[in-house]
């Protein structure tokens, strides 16, 4: 399908063609690291958000000269991609505190990023009574580190055009996700993942118009196998939709997802009804799926996923979380316990950022679906 292919291409590298178009028209590239950093408020100055990922890379090895091996291999490999001057076309990044290995990451950046942005954006770690109102004082200081360091004015109708066009996004996304309700699904879960990973990498507004083309298509479209065990893959950092493409290979569908690079990140609209944007933007990342990072935040994120088991009809999770990452490592111990009850099995698969697959992993797979189809 041709529409798909422009998906895959897209995020099959970080820089792309329609990054190269809109530098040469002058405009900014703003790089951020986490699903936590609202992208609306740099959509709101004028610059492309850009998720910075590293497809294919696979020696870290000036990366692990100044992060310890025991950081995760996300944050070794995006420190490798500055080392390297591949992130050279950014004009700014955001960084936050996600863990302790995204913190020693947001040092590295401000340190060696020669960018004229290089912003702090500290995230909420536990649902209280403050934490809206710490995550709107962050929002504001975002929007006056871009204002100041890039000489631009973010005003409250450029945040409410920005929530419109993300609110779109996010419409679209929902309607791709109901086609993955369908057995077969219309779409494998690694074009679902090419699919929502060029929407962090291109204009907004052109993968608004590219996903409106593409949706009826698939629609139409009935091309993976069915009856097969239906899964959800849930973990942090997980980017690669070759190692999606390795599980379904084994004989499995991959329905839905919990990953901050899936639809925990695009899950939930923001109030389009007029009042403040910057409490409106809080609210909406207040509400959605938390991440392990917050670390009150289980009950109400198991309520999400036990929703999305059903509505999804998944026969399994797939924990796929990176080695060291201890938000997920823990995680997984509470998530197994919990899908006990549900009589759902969980796989657990320790595995680094780039990778693709593995015989290990593939006899792990294989021996699972077996269990869930016996
Ligand atoms: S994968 Fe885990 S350790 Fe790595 S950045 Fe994400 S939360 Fe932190």
């Amino acid at each position: 399908m041709d529409g798909l292919k422009y998906f895959e291409e897209i995020a099959s590298t970080l820089p792309n063609p329609e990054i190269d178009k809109w530098k040469s028209q002058g405009r900014r590239v703003i790089g951020s690291v986490c699903s936590d950093i609202p992208e609306e408020v740099i959509h709101a100055a004028g610059m492309l958000p850009l998720r910075v990922r590293a497809p294919k890379l696979q020696d870290t090895s000036m990366g692990d000269a100044h992060l310890h091996v025991f950081n995760c291999s996300y944050t070794r490999s995006v420190l490798e991609s500055l080392l390297r001057g591949d992130l050279n076309f950014l004009d700014g990044f955001v960084t936050t505190n996600t863990c302790d290995h995204m913190l020693r990451l947001a040092g590295e950046l401000k340190d060696k990023a020669n960018m004229p942005l290089v912003h702090y954006f500290s995230m909420v770690h536990t649902f209280h009574e403050g934490a809206k109102g710490w995550f709107i004082s962050e929002v504001k200081g975002l929007v006056d580190a871009i204002e100041k360091s890039l000489g631009v004015k973010i005003t409250e109708k450029d945040l409410a055009n920005s929530i419109r066009v993300y609110n779109k996004t996010r419409t679209l996304l929902a309607r791709l996700d109901d086609l993955r309700k369908n057995d077969p699904p219309s779409l494998s879960g690694a074009e679902h993942m090419q699919i929502v990973l060029a929407g962090m990498s291109i204009p907004r507004e052109l993968f608004n118009q590219r996903l409106e083309t593409l949706l009826p298509e698939l629609e139409d479209r009935r091309s993976v196998e069915p009856g097969r065990p239906r899964l959800m893959v849930v973990g942090g950092a997980c980017d690669v939709p070759e190692f999606i493409r390795f599980i379904e290979e084994k004989g499995a569908n991959i329905v839905a997802d919990g990953l901050c690079f899936g639809m925990r990140h695009y899950r939930g609209l923001i109030d389009e009804s007029g009042g403040d944007p910057l409490d409106a933007i809080a609210e909406r990342y207040m509400s959605r799926e938390p991440c392990p990072a917050v670390i009150n935040s289980f009950d109400s994120s198991f309520e999400i996923l036990k929703d999305t088991l059903t509505e999804w009809n998944i026969d399994g999770v797939v924990c796929a979380r990176l080695k060291f990452c201890d938000h997920w490592a823990g995680r997984r111990k509470m998530l197994v316990d919990r899908l006990r009850h549900h009589e759902i099995p969980l796989l657990d698969l320790e595995r680094e950022y780039s990778t693709t697959g593995s015989g290990q992993i593939g006899t792990r797979v294989q021996a699972f679906l077996e269990m869930i189809s016996g």
